[in-house]
This record gives C-alpha cells, structure tokens and sequence, in this order.
C-alpha cells in the first residue's frame, strides 16, 4: 500500500481524521502524506500564553499526582505502540523494529519518570552557623519549549515532556517540519491521557507546527524559560544565543561525528557487527552514527575487507518489510548532501566504496578509505559515509578521535584492559558518551544523554538530567535566637 494511504488509516484507527490536504512526499515511496496547517504567529502566541497560564496550577499539583499523567502517558502509548511506530517509520523511512523501538523509548522514559516524580531530592548542608540548618529544594521552573529534530521525531520530544511534566512545567512542541504526522499523533496519545487524567490545568500541553519561524518565537520568548532543542550545530548556534540574549537556558542536543577506534587486540566477529550497526544502521542519520572508524595498522587491511562483505550483504529497501535492515535518507537535500561528501572525500584523497544510489532515496552505506582526517572528516554529514582512517599508537587514536568540533559519541573495541581503561579516563574520549566493545550508538534511557563541545552541552533523559527542568534554591533556616552572620562578620547595633 503506497505510504500516504496507509499512513492516513492510521490516523484514522487512533481518530484522528484530518482534512484534505497534501503534506510532504513520503522517503519511502514518494506518495503524497496527510498534511497539516502551520500554526500562525497569532496560535503560538495563544499557545505560550496558555501554558503560562497553567503554570501556577501545575507547580502547585504534587509531584507524584503530576507522576500518575505521565504513568497514564505510559499506558496510552504502551496500547498504541504499533500504530505510532509505524507512522514514525512511514513519515522517516527508518525500518518499523526501529519505528516500533522508538515508541518503547518513550515508554521507557515515562516510567523514569513516574519513579522520578518521587525522587525530586534535594540535598541538606552543614551550616556553619550555630541554630541553623541549609538546604537544596528544586522548584518547578515554567513552559517548557521543546524543539526537536526529524530522525527521532517523537521520542526526544518523550524525553522531555516525561520529565519536564513531573518537575511541574507545562511543554510546548515544534517538532520538525519533516516529520509532523507523528508529532500530531503522539500529543494526541498525551491529550488522551490528560483526558483521562481529568486533573491536568488546560493549556498544559501544546503542538506548534511549521518550520524554524515557530522554533525562533519559541527562542525569543521571555515566558519559555526552557528552550531544549534538539538538531543540527547551525540550528543550536542560533538557538542558543537568542536564548542567552534573554538570559533564558537552554538545552542543546546538536550534531555528533562519532568515532570508533578498533585496537590490535579486538574481537573482529563482534567489531563488524557493531561498526556495520553503528554506521549503516538508520542510514546513518543518527546524531551517534558512526562516522570516523580509526584503526590500528595491524587489523586494518582484514577489518576493511571484512566491512566491505559486509556492507554487501545490508539488505536496503521499503522499511516495512521486516528483511530490509536499512531503508531511504529522509529526502532529496539529504541525498545531496551524501553525494557533495563523498565527491569531497574523493577530492581530499579518499578511496570510496559503495555509496551508490539505488534507486529514489535508497543508498548503499559508503566506506571512505581516508589518507588523513581531512575538512570533510571533520564535518558532520548525515547520511552513511564510514571514514577509515590508520593509526599505529593508541595515544595518535585518541588525538584523532578528539580532533573534531562535535563531542557526541564514542566508543573503543580492545580486549586490553589499559587501553579500555585510558579510553574512558580524561585523556581519553572527550565525549558525553563513552563505549567499550560495541559502537557509539544506540543509548539506553537510563543515562543522560548529550555530547560536548559543538554538541552543545546539554543532558538529557536519565541519571540526574530532571535538574534542567527545575531550578535549585538554597534556603537557610534559622531555629535559634541569634543571628549569626556568616565568616564571623560582626554587625552588632
Ligand atoms: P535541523 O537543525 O535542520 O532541525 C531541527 C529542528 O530545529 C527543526 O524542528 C527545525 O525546524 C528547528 N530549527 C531550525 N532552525 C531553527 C532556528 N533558527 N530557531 C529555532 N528552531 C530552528 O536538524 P534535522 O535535520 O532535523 O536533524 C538532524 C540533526 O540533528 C543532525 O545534526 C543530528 O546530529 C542532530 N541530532 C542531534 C541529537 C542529539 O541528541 N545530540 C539527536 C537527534 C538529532
């Protein structure tokens, strides 16, 4: 069935039917998706001003009650897991055990969260005054924008909302522009679960479409404390610094170029199946693809060709067929964008393999055999384009692995457990996320999630990551009869 049909029914089966209206071309096949009006700068401004207005009333519902919307959320999205995740796969390409993996992402993250909604904790400090103690409490901080990008297009936006809903902040969504049907689909599920809910302040939740326009709005407002956005380097860049302008915070989940460094003494059955996963997995468009594969001298010539069989057999084709373990890129600039890399791959002295169109938006994953880490290297292009590069001592892997401008992801394949061990240590992998005996992709909810340097700082998901969703007061609370001034200052009247 073309994608734009069966997508529609889909929409359908969870009510919610749309009018008549052309949306983008699906990757898949390239028929006509249902298709949804942008919000105007008259419904974003609406919708701001409604989540400021449920603001108070949210703070003032007890964590673990706020908890119970989000287990509902859980539920909701446990009983709509198949429609949803094939909606993610019909509207990004990515094969449904990934559309459907996403969709228990977000499920994951709704439980972390319901337990989170018990566990905000503070902290109690020693004072050094006499008859009074210190305190850290974490207050509800207010609407929270979310921005996110096009190849997780709703389990980042989970990630968010789970834990900004618990720490007592109202969301408001700009999903990407590519992906909207999905959007649409998963704040329906949340509007259902509020609905079931019956105690949720009206306005708690928002889904603002359109294009970078509605993301900017968001940036500029001064009653969205919290913009977290999650895409592109330029996309943060921009962000960030309408949001510092207004001394607002933000959380930036930007762009990655992970690398992978296969030392002498790595299992090579379990390196090919990782580096092929990590590099070709998705098409490469994850921000934890692997990009950069840097490998010792010894393995190098046996790895290479052992990747090269390898990537033969990927079987790359419509993503609802359960044989296909890769489908398209998400559309024609993407294509682009891989043909421009690999043709300035070659220019730098690169040897490419594969990398061929199939046909539409199906390519076979390119491995580019590298002499250096060259301008291309160091960029970011998303699609699947594996750099090898040689190295001959575990100290220049590390430099190579560091020389970039990205801080996502990172992962090292060695049985010796000094290299292991120097890997995850500080002068080892410069990255929010290090791996041992396995690639950089594909991260598990329970830790934060984020990346340094042109990444962009930000955390989020597991571990302690909540505490960007509220903010820290320190109180001190004095039960005697003096008052104590702090370093010994005296000021007696
Ligand atoms: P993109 O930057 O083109 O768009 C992302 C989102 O930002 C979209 O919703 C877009 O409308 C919005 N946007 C663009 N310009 C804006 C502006 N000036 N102000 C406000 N909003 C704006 O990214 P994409 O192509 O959708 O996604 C791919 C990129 O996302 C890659 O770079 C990838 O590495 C990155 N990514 C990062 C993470 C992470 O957690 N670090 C996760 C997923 C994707």
């Amino acid at each position: 069935m073309q994608a734009g049909l069966e997508a529609r029914k889909i929409l359908d089966s969870l009510d919610l039917s749309l009018e008549e209206r052309k949306g983008l071309a699906s990757p898949i096949d390239g028929s006509a998706m249902p298709g949804l009006a942008d919000s105007d700068a008259k419904a974003v401004d609406a919708a701001i001003a409604a989540s400021a207005r449920a603001f108070p009333a949210w703070r003032d519902t007890p964590a673990p009650v706020r908890g119970e919307l989000v287990r509902r959320l859980g539920e909701v999205l446990r009983a709509n897991k198949d429609a949803l995740g094939k909606l993610v796969t019909l509207e990004s390409g990515k094969p449904l055990s990934e559309g459907l993996g996403e969709v228990q992402e977000m499920i994951d993250i709704c439980d972390f969260a319901v337990g989170l909604s018990r566990q905000l904790y503070g902290l109690t400090i020693a004072s050094e005054r006499p008859g009074h103690h210190m305190r850290e409490l974490w207050h509800p901080l207010g609407p929270v924008g979310i921005i996110s990008a096009f190849n997780f297009p709703v389990a980042v936006w989970a990630w968010n909302a789970a834990l900004a809903l618990v720490c007592g902040d109202p969301v408001l969504w700009k999903p990407s522009e590519k992906t909207p049907l999905s959007a649409f689909a998963a704040e329906s599920l949340l509007q259902k679960a509020v609905t079931d809910f019956g105690r949720a302040p009206v306005g708690l939740s928002a889904l603002l479409i359109g294009g970078a326009s509605v993301g900017e709005a968001l940036t500029r407002d001064a009653r969205v404390p919290l913009v977290s956005a999650t895409g592109s380097t330029r996309m943060g860049r921009a962000v960030g610094t309408a949001v510092a302008a207004r001394f607002g915070r933000s959380l930036l989940e930007l762009g990655g170029n992970a690398a992978t460094i296969v030392a002498p003494s790595a299992d090579l059955d379990l390196a090919v199946r990782a580096i092929a996963f990590g590099a070709a997995g998705t098409s490469g468009q994850r921000c934890t693809t692997l990009r950069r594969l840097i490998v010792h001298e010894s393995v190098y010539e046996p790895l290479v060709k052992r990747l090269k069989a390898a990537f033969s057999s990927i079987t790359i084709g419509d993503p609802r067929e359960p044989g296909n373990l890769i489908g398209p890129l998400i559309d024609g600039h993407a294509l682009d964008g891989m043909k421009h890399a690999l043709q300035a791959a070659g220019a730098q002295g690169g040897t490419v393999w594969g990398g061929e169109v199939q046909q539409g938006l199906y390519v076979r994953p390119a491995i580019v055999e590298m002499p250096g880490q060259s301008e291309i290297v160091r960029e970011e292009t998303f699609a699947p384009i594996l750099y090898v590069l040689r190295y001959s001592g575990f100290d220049d892997a590390i430099a190579l692995l560091r020389n970039v401008p990205q801080g996502l992801s990172s992962s090292a394949l060695t049985t010796d457990l000094r290299e292991a061990e120097l890997f995850l240590s500080a002068r080892g992998s410069d990255c929010g996320i290090a791996n041992i005996n396995m690639g950089p992709s594909g991260a598990e909810i329970g830790g934060a999630f984020g990346g340094e340097k042109e990444t962009g700082g930000g955390r989020e998901s597991g571990s302690d990551a909540w505490k960007a969703y509220m903010r820290r007061q320190t109180q001190s609370i004095n039960y005697g009869r003096e008052l104590p001034l702090a370093q010994g200052v005296k000021f007696d009247l």
